[in-house]
């Protein structure tokens, strides 16, 4: 390797470390739950955990593993194929005409992650005589997405749709052929809802398609969990999602909307046509959990139970958290190092949580995200709650 390359990658995780971005892995040794298994210095312990993407609690649904168990035994371990050359299974198809179902549209398109899913979506639907207004928030995977496409790119403030109307004009004015507005569903480092109703408004007075994604809301938002297009009654055009959190929490993406989008970049989308078939189990088990969810009204109740309860107790004690209604509850810390000093607070009390700073947030807004799930007990709430209350008088904050 050429002279002097890794000592520059050491000083730039050095620079990491000085300011104390540096991010570490904790090791489970559990299935994903309401509380887990970590592996530590001292041996294992048991921690409540308020970081998983497992709103429902399905990541270790016994119905789910089953129907992966039986997928495993029935279709073996992988495809070895892509999806066009031989790695096509019927429960692709199934898994595409499920979720399609569920969310009310023409058809569906597995990939790999969401991440795929955003990495595909524009470059195929859009050209250089096109727009995307993108939300400033909007999660990393659409800004990569929208870097693909040769689109013209406009941004607006998050959730501003006075600023979102003079991007539509701009757009308009520069001639723009067609032009597509994407926005989170449910922004995931603050839990705010986009507001759908009011996007629609202009985007049927500006003659634009609208895009969700919706990672942070499918399986668990709205009514039978059929996220924020369901919850605000406006509609998305095309909506984006994952299989990696509420809907069992193993892994894949996915696109659904009208017929020809989904046609199209069955045809043309580059994660799609140059990467692997989803594993049989994992789409065996996804199919499994989009009917679990849908019929979870218990759970969608608990998870809103859990919200309320840890929301008014936590503003109680005096944190400052983002306000809404979402299960994602930020807890409001500023510097990087006060984030990271109160996790390591809560995780010496078995409460296991993550600091989000730069680059994840904005410098100087660093925080806990706490995220509810319908798999942590009312006891395992109180706990969590205590064990706050107590860090956060050690590190100085109430
Ligand atoms: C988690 C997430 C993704 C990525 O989903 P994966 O399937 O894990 O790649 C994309 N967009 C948003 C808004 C997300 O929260």
């Amino acid at each position: 390797m050429q002279t002097g390359y890794l000592d520059h990658l050491r000083t730039v995780l050095a620079d990491i470390e000085a300011q104390g971005l540096m991010k570490r892995e904790r090791q489970i040794t559990s299935p994903q739950g309401g509380q887990v298994t970590v592996a530590g210095a001292g041996g294992q312990r048991q921690m409540v955990n308020l970081c998983a993407n497992n709103y429902l609690g399905l990541a270790d649904h016994p119905a789910i593993a089953d129907a992966a168990a039986t997928a495993l035994e029935q279709y073996g371990f992988g495809m070895a194929s892509v999806r066009f050359i031989c790695g096509t299974l019927d429960l692709h198809r199934e898994l595409e005409t499920a979720i399609a179902r569920y969310l009310g549209k023409d058809d569906a398109i597995l990939f790999a992650a969401c991440f795929d899913a955003n990495g595909a979506l524009f470059e195929t639907l859009l050209s250089e005589d096109d727009a995307i207004i993108s939300d400033s928030l909007n999660h990393a995977s659409i800004i990569d997405g929208v870097r693909l496409s040769k689109a013209k790119r406009y941004r607006f403030q998050t959730s501003d749709m006075d600023d979102l109307e003079t991007q539509l004009k701009q757009a308009v004015a520069d001639n723009a052929r067609f032009r597509l507005i994407v926005t989170d569903g449910v922004f995931s480092m603050d839990g705010y809802i986009a507001k759908l109703p009011e996007i629609r408004a202009l985007a049927d007075k500006y003659g634009a398609i609208i895009a969700v994604d919706d990672c942070h809301a499918t399986g668990h938002l709205g009514p039978e969990g059929r996220g924020t297009g369901a919850l605000t009654g406006a509609e998305p055009d095309i909506i984006t999602g994952t299989f990696g959190k509420t809907l069992g929490g193993a892994m894949g993406g996915f696109i659904t909307g009208p017929q020809a989008v989904i046609d199209l970049l069955r045809q043309r989308a580059r994660p799609y046509l140059f990467s692997n078939a989803l594993a049989p189990a994992v789409t065996a088990g996804s199919l499994r959990a989009i009917e679990i969810a849908r019929g979870a009204d218990d759970l969608r109740q608990k998870l809103t139970d859990n919200t309320r309860t840890f929301r008014q107790r936590m503003g109680e004690l005096g944190f400052d958290l983002l306000p809404g209604e979402t299960p994602i509850i930020p807890v409001m810390l500023g510097e990087a190092t006060l984030a990271q000093n109160l996790a390591a607070a809560l995780d010496r009390r078995g409460v296991y949580v993550a600091g989000f700073f730069f680059p994840v947030v904005p410098k100087g807004k660093a925080r806990i995200r706490t995220q509810m799930s319908a798999a942590l007990s009312a006891a395992d709430i109180d706990f969590a709650i205590g064990a706050f209350a107590e860090a956060g008088k050690e590190v100085g904050i109430l």
